[in-house]
């Protein structure tokens, strides 16, 4: 019974409170009707739609782009030998898919090593090539050579060519075709026969208006054969180092190689580099000869790193204008390659067992497998991984010259050696003017008098001892200030340029000099050194608050643009460390802001300059570098290395940002704004720069440069409406107050900005403390008693807290509408509910 009457009881209740829900959501429904009829309803109401559109779309646009972005365009192989030794299992799977052709990994490219890669016949190398099918044996001579030309010139090298291989096979090189060249290091000249690497004979023809030979030959008419001996002669006369007049600036303390014209290759590190001149304009030296291979020659170190001194060499190459010739396609060795070697063809390597420990041991030394990399020779092979086609571009016979500068400090020995051979081996020598190496004042002994003597070899490189640390973007700047090349490259001193690098940058920068050309950057993996190909269509992209990432660009442009995958691609902002330039461009660019310290932002800088300025940033597809990337900094920072980091970042944010530098600000770099607590420097000279050359607006950049950057000049804007009373705030005589919503009333227009003011013109809402009115001040980004957190928690849902106060305090509208305070923060009222009509970031 008792029960019963509960129930009917409690029932009573319960559709006691439900009438009266009903009848308080009518009297709600109906007020909310009137306050929109109030204020230009119909406005509102399109304004809602509008803005939940507008915040969908955006929605949608960020994942789209937070998918995109800073994902690295390859996966790195997933092994982290540092954590997890004992991983060298799966280490040895992700081997496997480059040795035995399994299905590649997502984003890791199959490398076309040949099969047989894995299990080399002794004395026997086996080369990859671009097409898979295109294997070539080779027995101390390598691929790409004519055999009868070789024979030719090198009496004792004899060559084998397989006799399955048909006349036009030969010529077009395209499928299976087995070469085995037999050979002897000739005996009467320990720089014959020395093994070289010229991947396809077709793709070496020298530009008719640079004669290669004469790089090496002086004097001697173009194709005119001539007795080994004469050209051994003229590589002992060639071989000496080339002196420099120029001075060290001040402060550097310019190191150059000892200049000894009786330098001699010794023989162990020898080079000999074998050039196809395939195709010479000229026609075949031998006509009856079914391969159209012209002249071989060969190249000491020597030569590579000196022959093309025009004024040194009296009979230069001529630059013939207009005259084009197929990308060249060298790769020099230093001896014979062993297939077996650690990390051959770019293939990862493996750790026994027993050295484990000192993998991690040594790692922080560069914060990759140090152990791993000593282990690879200095010159190894790697995957060619240019797009098809690219071996077959065109480029121009006059190519200017350029000055390759590596910036180090504590870098690692051996990958800063395969990083100066890669240069030398793979760049053709009449366009590598120098190597110069910066040293940024390292601490490691090795990097001294060692590293001086194993470069006399070298007498194309050049060494720059700074004598304190200036960091990373000053050295580059006392390299660009002694290079005598007409571009600059720079290249990180941790990198392996690939075969064919070289000249399709220097073309991009050649057809237009405002041109910054950029390789794509691969993969060295940090954990087993492997070389890993990444995907195409990758662009350097930056996020707020100015973070580096790539991107991939989307279908729908490549589709619609018809674009292939060696197409050059434009570059909102490029990866900093690898890209040639046109010196004299660089320096009417005003160069990098000198006030950059040690490390980051400089890409930024650069990147903003070149685009605002009238220029271009490129990714070249047919030009490929691998970089080992590291997870941290091997080197110290002399100062906080957040803080440098931040100070550079604000530097470039207050030149090139203009408006948009709030949203830098406003991710999470208040901070910087507090100028008691930074000091980013003077940056008179760097605003000057940019008026001087009439640079356009970061708006402009964003708009026709990178128009799929999310860059809302506010967090939200419009009315500000209270739910509690309906009425919207506005500024009225410099005061603040309540009026009936309207939205074509500039004085309730506010914005909620990055740096999270509520502001309308200069003024802005500022809490006065607990209980009291709010006021209107002048607004200053730097004072964080402005500022407000408009709260997207459900539980404080659309209030506005103060944030400078460790009590929480929201903005409330007094119960009549007559007055705006701060009060204790309380969920259930909505005169602590505020709506701004459109908002664009959380
Ligand atoms: N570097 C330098 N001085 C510095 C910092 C860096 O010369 O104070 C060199 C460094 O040795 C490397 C290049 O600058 O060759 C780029 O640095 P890092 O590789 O650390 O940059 P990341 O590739 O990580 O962007
Ligand atoms: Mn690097």
């Amino acid at each position: 019974m008792k029960i019963r009457k509960f129930f009917r009881g409690s029932g009573r209740v319960l559709a006691f409170v439900f009438v009266a829900s009903v009848i308080w959501l009518l009297f709600d429904m109906a007020a909310l009707r009137l306050s929109i009829n109030d204020v230009n309803s119909q406005l509102l109401k399109e304004l809602v739609v509008k803005e939940r559109a507008a915040i969908r779309r955006q929605a949608t646009r960020r994942t789209h782009v937070e998918n995109r972005v800073f994902k690295h365009p390859v996966q790195k192989v997933p092994v982290d030998l540092r954590n997890d030794v004992k991983n060298s299992k799966k280490y040895e799977n992700i081997a496997e898919v480059y040795r035995k052709k399994q299905k590649p990994q997502p984003g890791i490219k199959e490398h076309n090593v040949a099969q047989n890669v894995a299990n080399p016949k002794p004395d026997s190398v086996t080369l990859h090539s671009q097409k898979s099918d295109r294997k070539v044996n080779v027995k101390h001579m390598v691929e790409g050579l004519n055999g009868r030309e070789v024979a030719r010139n090198q009496k004792e090298a004899t060559l084998n060519i397989s006799k399955t291989m048909s006349n036009s096979d030969k010529v077009r090189f395209p499928k299976a075709v087995t070469q085995t060249i037999k050979g002897t290091v000739a005996k009467d000249n320990p720089q014959n026969g020395i093994l070289s690497n010229v991947k396809d004979p077709k793709l070496t023809k020298a530009p008719s208006g640079v004669q290669e030979e004469r790089h090496v030959i002086t004097k001697v008419p173009q194709f005119k054969e001539e007795s080994q001996k004469e050209k051994n002669k003229e590589n002992i006369k060639v071989s000496s180092h080339k002196k420099t007049n120029e001075t060290a600036k001040p402060g550097l303390q310019q190191q150059l190689p000892k200049n000894d014209t009786k330098v001699q290759p010794k023989p162990d590190s020898q080079v000999a580099a074998v050039v196809n001149n395939a195709q010479q304009n000229t026609g075949p030296l031998n006509k009856s000869d079914p391969y159209p291979v012209k002249t071989q020659i060969q190249l000491t170190p020597q030569h590579m790193a000196q022959n093309v001194e025009p004024n040194q060499v009296k009979t230069a190459f001529v630059r013939e204008k207009g005259g084009l010739h197929k990308v060249m396609a060298l790769d020099v060795t230093l001896k014979p390659r062993d297939a077996r070697a650690v990390g051959q063809f770019g293939q990862a390597a493996a750790v026994p067992k027993d050295k484990e420990q000192e993998v991690q041991n040594r790692w922080n030394e560069g914060h990759f497998n140090v152990y791993l990399s000593e282990q690879i020779p200095v010159d190894r092979s790697i995957p060619d991984t240019r797009p098809a086609l690219c071996s077959e571009n065109m480029v121009h016979n006059n190519l200017p010259t350029t000055s390759v500068i590596f910036c180090f400090v504590d870098e690692v020995w051996s990958t800063l050696l395969r990083s100066v051979h890669s240069v030398i081996n793979r760049s053709p020598p009449h366009l590598l003017k120098e190597i110069i190496l910066v040293d940024d004042c390292s601490t490691k002994d090795y990097l001294k008098e060692p590293l001086d003597a194993y470069m006399a070899k070298f007498p194309k490189v050049r060494i720059i001892r700074l004598k304190e640390r200036e960091g990373l973007i000053r050295a580059r700047l006392a390299g660009a200030a002694q290079a005598t090349g007409e571009v600059l490259t720079f290249l990180d001193s941790h990198v392996e340029c690939n075969i064919g690098w070289l000249e399709p940058l220097l073309e991009r920068v050649y057809m237009d000099r405002r041109k910054v050309a950029c390789p794509v950057i691969e993969v060295i993996s940090d954990k087993d050194m492997s070389y890993v190909q990444v995907d195409n269509f990758q662009r350097g992209i930056f996020k707020w608050p100015l973070v580096f990432g790539w991107s991939t660009l989307p279908e729908d442009v490549i589709k619609k643009n018809h674009m292939k995958d060696r197409d050059p691609l434009r570059c909102p902002v490029m990866a900093g460390g690898l890209f040639s330039i046109d010196k004299k461009y660089f320096y009417e660019l005003g160069s990098y802001d000198p006030g950059l310290d040690v490390w980051g932002g400089e890409n930024m800088e650069i990147s903003f300059k070149i685009w605002m300025c009238g220029g271009e940033i490129e990714i070249i597809p047919c030009s490929r570098v691998g970089h080992i990337f590291r997870g941290q900094n091997p080197y110290k920072f002399p100062k906080d290395r957040q803080k440098t980091v931040e100070r550079n970042l604000a530097r470039v944010a207050e030149v090139w940002l203009d408006e948009y530098k709030e949203l830098f600000y406003g991710h999470g770099y208040h901070h910087l704004l507090d100028k008691s607590m930074i000091d980013i420097g003077n940056l008179t000279e760097q605003i000057q720069l940019r008026q001087k050359l009439k640079c356009k607006s970061f708006k402009w950049y964003l708009d026709n440069i990178y128009p799929d950057m999310d860059a809302p000049l506010v967090k939200a804007e419009g009315l500000v409406f209270n739910l509690g009373t309906r009425k919207c705030l506005a500024i009225q005589n410099r005061t603040i107050a309540f009026a009936t919503c309207d939205l074509s009333n500039q004085n309730q227009h506010f914005n909620y900005t990055w740096l999270r003011l509520i502001r309308q013109q200069g003024l802005c809402v500022v809490p006065q403390g607990l209980g009291n009115p709010v006021s209107l001040e002048p607004c200053d980004n730097t004072k964080a008693q402005q500022r407000w957190m408009i709260n997207t928690n459900k539980l404080l849902a659309e209030h506005i807290i103060v944030e400078s106060t460790p009590r929480r305090m929201c903005l409330e509208a007094s119960s009549k509408g007559d007055g705006i305070y701060v009060r204790d923060c309380f969920s259930g009222s909505d005169l602590q509910r505020w709506q701004f009509t459109h908002y664009y970031a959380q």
